[in-house]
């Protein structure tokens, strides 16, 4: 597929207003028919996890660089989808998938910030946060868990951390997939109609819609005061799962390839080795 898909990421010079966002957005999918249809879209994705695949083969040998990927979403946004559908294949010895749930009362006694650096990547690894440090503008904001003093100025102390991560060589992308509030009634009212996604399902998440207006807002200030160079923002229209699934593979591979990785020379000289 070509990848036209940095349109979707945020910019200094190109706000994002997430309601002018048509989160059921599938037009950078040209299927090779031209027909867009899911069946093609599928078989791209294939290809391109098959890519993943091997570029992360070789960042584990490489042993160089660190990969980073935040996903961020509304309840049934698709989080846990994307992470299984476009990771699928990879190598589990060199990728991770780090989930944060509400804190703990240790991780409480300290700053926001110290279980996410705990759990950032080290050489030729991948690491997928679950939400994250976000979580620290997004309900800690909307439910005014601190007052709005401390929760303003993390967004400098985010893009402070983040800096620091990718300057010892972390590469970092973060996507937040973007569904509609319909689209998500949806997805609860097939989670409650579906005995083996009640596990899935929390009465809480039915608050947590009728916040969705402000957490619109407070997405969307994270995501503009957040999306930086070395780590920017990617808004994932996210309604459709296939096309959700393509974006963001086409964003990791290109990154991946951008890195111009290669395999290591072996540490000593085989070219008399025989193996008897
Ligand atoms: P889930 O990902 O559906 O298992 O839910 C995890 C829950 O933890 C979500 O409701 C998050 O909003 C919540 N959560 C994650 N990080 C934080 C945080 N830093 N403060 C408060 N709640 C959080
Ligand atoms: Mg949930």
């Amino acid at each position: 597929m070509r990848c036209r898909m940095d349109k979707y990421r945020v910019r200094a010079n190109r706000k994002v207003d997430l309601a002018k966002v048509d989160a059921g957005d599938t037009s950078e999918f040209k299927s090779v028919k031209g027909v867009k249809d899911k069946a093609a879209a599928e078989a791209q994705l294939q290809k391109l996890n098959k890519k993943i695949e091997q570029l992360q083969e070789l960042m584990f040998a490489e042993h160089k660089h660190k990969l980073l990927v935040v996903f961020q979403a509304m309840d049934t946004g698709g989080k846990d989808g994307a992470i299984r559908d476009v990771f699928e294949g990879v190598n589990p010895a060199g990728v991770r998938v780090a989930g944060f749930k509400v804190p703990t009362p240790d991780e409480l006694d300290h700053d926001y910030l110290w279980r996410i650096h705990k759990q950032t990547p080290g050489r030729g690894e991948i690491v997928i946060f679950n939400r994250s440090h976000y979580e620290d503008v997004l309900v800690v904001r909307v439910h005014n868990i601190v007052p709005e003093v401390v929760w303003s100025r993390r967004y400098e102390q985010i893009v402070a951390f983040e800096k620091q991560l990718a300057e010892e060589g972390t590469t970092i992308l973060k996507f937040y997939l973007h569904i509609d509030k319909d689209e998500q009634k949806e997805r609860l009212e097939a989670r409650l109609a579906d005995p083996e996604k009640h596990w899935k399902f929390s009465v809480g998440d039915l608050a947590e819609r009728k916040l969705w207006s402000a957490y619109m807002a407070a997405y969307q200030d994270a995501l503009n005061k957040t999306s930086t160079e070395v780590a920017p923002w990617y808004v994932v229209p996210a309604n459709k799962k296939w096309y959700r699934n393509l974006v963001i593979a086409s964003v990791i591979v290109k990154t991946l390839e951008g890195l111009k990785m290669s395999y290591p020379e072996p540490k000593e000289d085989l070219s008399k080795v025989t193996v008897e």
